[in-house]
């Protein structure tokens, strides 16, 4: 697999999607010997379901233990540290984590207890967690959702995990940016499989999930947080530390260039949406009909971008999204289902950067 590939794949079946991701990018060859001792690296940030917007689904987890079992590695482990409000055995059970473990007889690493070491990344001196430095493939398992000081995380946020609570206290005095790219020259990316199931629209911890039924695989942990960014309607400005990342040559942010693999059609995830109240006064402004989970939660992250900058209101016509449009004309749509409308924006599915900026202009004159 190439650093340029992002792979995706829609649907609800998460443990098939996962393992489909993981043959595609032939993770078996790149790990190459057997006996390897290979890691999973999810976000258990805090002790809630994943459902909530804040946690990798386990379903994910069982996918990639099936794949790597089957293709003959038996040095699997899951390794975490949550976050230092939370201890890592609640949220280990709240997210089904420990059936998982059961189940396919895994042993699970609480990185929080974990001793560390120091080591110099990129010019800043940084503590690894041991048993995470001792590691010689590690799958990286964001969730791809929004947050409250770094706007959006993903990849190399992530990473945070994989060092002792002290190091995340002190990365917190030093504004988050700058220890998060350096950090990300030392911890491990060598595969990024991203839970973009329903990530949190603008909370680390959850609770207005956005359903997107969808999951990627990557090589560069630099190109996933700015295909992120193009996703939830922001710019990699925005998050300081994906271009210092690029700078340190953790990879490149250059999403104009990557190499999209689609194992599927969006239409594999269409579906009802559960909303929060906060997602449901958003979603005011659509009128979907059969909308795949992909488009409608694109256009929700616009819109939640819209929202930031004061331009939603009453008098706006509702935006349609979905294949129930076809054929049909209207005002104003998103997504090729719509092409027959006076204006529309292509893509299947278009990103929520796209969205924003598309909807500035044709709702400018309606404000
Ligand atoms: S454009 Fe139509 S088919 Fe494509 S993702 Fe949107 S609703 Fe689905």
């Amino acid at each position: 697999m190439d650093k340029k590939d992002i792979i995706l794949i829609h649907g609800t079946d998460y443990k098939n999607m996962a393992k489909r991701v993981l043959e595609q990018a032939n993770v078996a060859e790149d790990i190459g010997d057997r006996n390897k001792k290979v890691a999973l690296k999810p976000n258990l940030v805090t002790a809630k379901a994943p459902s909530g917007g804040a946690t990798t689904h386990s379903e994910l987890l069982a996918g990639a233990i099936e794949y790597l079992q089957e293709n003959g590695f038996c040095d699997i482990t899951i390794m975490e540290g949550s976050w230092v409000g939370d201890q890592t055995k609640y949220a280990f059970q709240a997210a089904g984590y420990d059936k998982v473990c059961r189940q396919y007889n895994i042993p699970f690493v609480d990185l929080q207890k974990d001793s560390s070491t120091e080591y110099l990344a990129a010019g800043m001196k940084i503590r690894l967690c041991d048993q995470a430095a001792a590691v010689d493939y590690m799958i990286n398992m964001p969730v791809l959702k929004g947050h409250c000081q770094t706007v959006i995380t993903c990849a190399l946020k992530n990473n945070k995990g994989v060092i002792p609570n002290s190091e995340k206290r002190r990365f917190h005095t030093l504004g988050l940016h700058k220890p998060i790219a350096h950090l990300n020259t030392i911890a491990r990316n060598d595969f990024i499989l991203v839970d973009n199931i329903c990530g949190d629209l603008d909370f680390e911890e959850g609770g207005n999930p956005v359903v997107m039924n969808r999951v990627l695989g990557l090589k560069d942990p630099v190109l996933c947080d700015a295909f992120v960014c193009d996703c939830m309607g922001y710019s990699v400005e925005d998050v300081p530390y994906i271009p210092l990342a690029e700078s340190l040559g953790v990879g490149s942010s250059d999403v104009s260039n990557a190499n999209l693999i689609y194992l599927n059609s969006p239409t594999e995830a269409e579906g009802q949406f559960v909303m929060t109240r906060r997602v449901e006064s958003l979603a005011r402004y659509t009128a979907p009909k059969d909308a795949c989970s992909a488009c409608y939660g694109s256009l929700i992250y616009a819109l939640n971008r819209l929202n930031d900058t004061g331009m939603l209101n009453k008098k706006l016509p509702p935006v349609a999204v979905g294949q129930g449009y076809q054929g049909q004309d209207g005002e104003i749509g998103i997504g090729r289902c719509t092409s027959c409308f006076q204006n529309s924006l292509e893509g299947c599915p278009p990103k929520g950067a796209e969205i924003t900026q598309f909807l500035m202009e044709h709702w400018k004159e309606k404000r």
